[in-house]
């Protein structure tokens, strides 16, 4: 039976270079999306494709939840019960940026409230309702241990920590999400479950294609130590590394995608 992983906002840029990657290893999926079904029914195909190259045979299925509205959430989970029986892998990816690029002295509550219900409230609470049911799984299997280990992990951005005042919701809600990890992390330590957080850098998405002739700068400039865009599977790589348990006496851990972004130099 394979292992079976959620992957939030996984129709498009990061999340499908994730479940592209899983899909190579074996792992069957479910495509979380917010609307836009036709790139999630793409990213489904390309990971069967993927994995059919790898000599793996996965499942990709899709599940339409918005997950800053609790009902929704529920949904998912419960889809993914009903689908697959069990839960191997949380992956927190969804996430978005303000609307509108707003100085900070000028940018609306809306904006503010639209990005804490998505990147904060919907992970926190995703978060809470998959560990509740991974403990569960734990517990059934006590007199069949099969090698169950669960994780969990959460994206992030170099956002949590780097001021972007023309965007500062969404660097606030960077921050509050990174204290996610060390929360779960430290929970649920004693069940066995470790929960990590990825904090990539400038990846070439969606979300930063507007600002790309920016970052093409900055980038030839010498902002980041690795002189390119990170893209989507470098992501992915980092979470297969965390799926199949190469880090198993760590957690809670920051695991930086960014090309060398975050290091102080001189
Ligand atoms: P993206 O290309 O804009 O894709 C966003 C994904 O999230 C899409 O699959 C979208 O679904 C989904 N989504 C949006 N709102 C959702 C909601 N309420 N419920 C469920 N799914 C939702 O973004 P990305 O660049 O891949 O970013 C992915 C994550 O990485 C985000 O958390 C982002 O903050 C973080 N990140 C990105 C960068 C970067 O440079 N790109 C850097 C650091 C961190 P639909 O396709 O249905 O709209």
């Amino acid at each position: 039976m394979n292992p079976v992983a959620i992957i939030t906002g996984a129709s498009r840029g990061i999340g499908r270079g994730i479940a592209l990657e899983l899909a190579r290893v074996g792992y069957d999926l479910i495509i979380n999306y917010a609307g836009n079904h036709p790139a999630a029914e793409q990213t489904a195909d390309q990971c069967r494709r993927a994995a059919s190259e790898s000599g793996k045979a996965v499942r990709a299925e899709l599940c339409q939840a918005d997950i800053s509205r609790q009902a929704d959430r529920h949904r998912l989970i419960d889809f993914t019960r009903q689908t697959f029986g069990r839960l191997d892998l949380l992956v927190n990816n969804a996430g978005v940026a303000p609307n509108i690029r707003a100085d900070i002295l000028e940018a609306s509550e809306e904006s503010f409230d639209r990005l804490i219900a998505i990147n904060v409230k919907g992970p926190y609470f995703l978060t809470q309702l998959a560990a509740r049911w991974m403990v569960e799984q734990i517990a059934a299997r006590e007199n069949a241990p099969d090698g169950y280990r669960p994780k969990i992990v959460t994206v992030s951005s170099i956002s949590a920590y780097t001021a972007s005042i023309n965007r500062g919701d969404y660097c606030v809600s960077k921050a509050a999400l990174a204290m996610l990890t060390p929360l779960f992390a430290a929970r649920l330590a004693a069940h066995g479950i470790n929960v990590y957080e990825i904090r990539p850098g400038i990846i070439a998405t969606d979300m930063t294609a507007g600002v790309k002739e920016k970052y093409d700068r900055l980038i030839g400039e010498g902002l980041t130590p690795i002189p390119r865009w990170g893209q989507p599977g470098d992501v992915g790589k980092a979470v297969v590394a965390i799926a199949q348990d190469l880090l198993p006496f760590s957690t809670g851990e920051i695991i930086n995608v960014d090309g060398g972004f975050h290091l102080k130099r001189l």
